[in-house]
């Protein structure tokens, strides 16, 4: 039967920014390179952040990748003897970008890609909600919310001080910690906001337990939850 010779099958990680997509991919990746198994990774042209040609975290952990315009350049550029394709920042390419992943696993290929499951208003991104439908695997992750310290699914924009938070409602806008910050559920600002003065930058440097604005937060957030 052709499935015992072709395992091909999806992995979706998905999951909001800083929640450790890119590392988990590169993970995955990487332990199969230590199984010898031939692998590609491929990203959106549109991903320019670090480097242009690897797949980076914020961590720094990276491996190469090749930058494409289209998702269908991912199917030019798959060669035969190749176990898997990993590819990040999936979010960015169209609807056509689950029909490539289709006919790679159906080729018998492993296909990992890693993504964005919300975009910075919490609305389902691009091609995501299609992908999590026909991956055989899915793996959904959270980063640490930057106001409360709970598991953080949202990805919140920031706009710099002095930008009305209306101006630029651009869906992609590709950044890092100057312009998104990880928040949960309840902290998130759909149409976001600009980072107060006193604010910490985001990461992990001001401890929710100790946090002078603990008590500012605990109000907020009994605010909103009556807003609901
Ligand atoms: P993603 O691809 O999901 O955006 P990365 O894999 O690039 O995430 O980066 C994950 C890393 O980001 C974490 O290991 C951590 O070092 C860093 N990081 C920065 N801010 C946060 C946060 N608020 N919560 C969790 N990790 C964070
Ligand atoms: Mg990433
Ligand atoms: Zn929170």
């Amino acid at each position: 039967m052709l499935h015992r010779t072709l395992p091909g099958f999806i992995e979706v990680i998905c999951g909001s920014m800083f929640s450790g997509k890119t590392e988990e991919l590169v993970r995955r990746l990487k332990r199969a390179q230590f199984a010898r198994q031939k692998i590609q990774v491929f990203k959106p042209v549109i991903d320019n952040r670090y480097s242009a040609d690897h797949v980076q975290s914020h961590d720094a952990n990276r491996i190469l990748s090749r930058p494409v315009e289209k998702a269908k350049d991912i199917l030019k550029f798959v060669e035969d003897n190749t176990r898997i394709v990993g590819i990040d920042e999936v979010q960015f390419f169209d609807d056509s970008v689950v029909e490539v992943a289709q006919k790679l696993a159906y080729r018998g290929m492993r296909v990992i890609v890693a993504g964005l499951d919300m975009d910075f208003r919490g609305q389902p991104f691009g091609p995501m909600p299609k992908l999590l439908a026909v991956a055989e695997q899915v793996t959904k992750l959270s980063a640490v919310c930057v106001i409360c310290g709970n598991p953080a699914s949202r990805s919140q924009r920031i706009f710099a001080p002095g930008t009305s938070a209306g101006a630029d409602t651009s869906r992609i806008a590709v950044g890092a910690k100057e312009m998104y910050e990880a928040r949960c559920r309840f902290c998130h600002e759909p149409d976001g906001t600009t980072r107060s003065e006193d604010s910490t930058p985001s990461g992990l440097t001001s401890s929710p337990v100790n946090d002078p604005r603990e008590g500012e937060t605990q109000s907020r957030l009994r605010l909103r939850l009556s807003k609901r």
